[in-house]
């Protein structure tokens, strides 16, 4: 069973703001009468034993946000579910990951994006959204990661991935029939500008030369390993053609369920 939970933030986003809308937004495609709930491996997401839509946490101040977004995901994995998080911007797989390593001590963590997000400090932000991943390898809450889509590398954070042992698939050197494998369980954290901007136009920072959906359906599928979680974040409706990238975000969704679910 997995459990889809809006998480409505973007503050730690360095550039613009909107990407806090992006949950419902989602589910409304992922709903949409113009396509179906069918995985393309054959899964009716219309069974009621397969997800929860619940909305999104109420982010309202009173909590820390990141204790708010753990706690949260926390008390899912606790009952035993798998949890897709809608961001939101990037910074919350920091607070999820840091859940999912009290359920999970050897997680694989498999990062879509055209960023490698792993600035030691960002803008004066170390939670910023240019960050989760310096975060994550810092406090050893992952066995691995991999990074593919890369197209911004600079020298400080080339030297992060070094320091990290992050394993960087750079766009330059991507190929579309690319295989990654992992052991152990999976997540995977899909920012929605490791697509090409012609896919996905709807993000803060967009950067051509990307990945196209179908790579990134491709590498999901053909993953080998049981995925246990992921993350769909970046998504910023406020720079959206057409709710296409809304419409994409909610395709990876479904694809992503039907990975966890097989
Ligand atoms: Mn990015
Ligand atoms: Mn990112």
């Amino acid at each position: 069973m997995i459990s889809i939970i809006g998480i409505p933030t973007d503050k730690n986003s360095s550039f613009l703001k909107g990407a806090s809308n992006a949950p419902p937004l989602i589910m409304r495609e992922f709903h949409s009468d113009s396509s179906n709930l069918f995985t393309e491996s054959g899964i009716d997401l219309k069974e009621k034993r397969h997800f929860d839509y619940n909305g999104c946490l109420e982010l309202d101040g009173k909590k820390n946000e990141f204790d708010h977004i753990k706690d949260a995901i926390n008390k899912e994995l606790k009952n035993n579910r798998y949890c897709i998080s809608l961001g939101g911007d990037h910074s919350i797989t920091f607070p999820i990951i840091s859940a999912y390593h009290n359920f999970y001590k050897k997680l694989n963590i498999l990062h879509f994006d055209a960023h490698p997000d792993l600035y030691q400090n960002f803008e004066n932000n170390p939670y910023s959204h240019a960050s989760p991943f310096a975060r994550i390898m810092e406090n050893n809450l992952a066995e691995s990661l991999i990074q593919i889509g890369i197209r911004t590398m600079n020298s400080h954070q080339k030297l992060q991935a070094e320091k990290y042992n992050v394993e960087v698939v750079t766009m330059s050197k991507f190929s579309s029939n690319i295989k990654i494998n992992f052991d152990g369980p999976i997540y995977i954290s899909i920012d929605m500008d490791a697509l090409d901007p012609a896919y996905a136009p709807g993000v803060s920072h967009p950067e051509p030369g990307g990945l196209s959906t179908r790579d990134i359906l491709h590498i999901i599928s053909s993953l080998k390993g049981k995925v246990v979680g992921g993350d769909i974040v970046e998504y910023n409706p406020k720079r959206d053609i057409h709710n296409l990238t809304a419409v994409t975000a909610s395709k990876l969704l479904k694809e992503l369920m039907g990975k966890i679910l097989e």
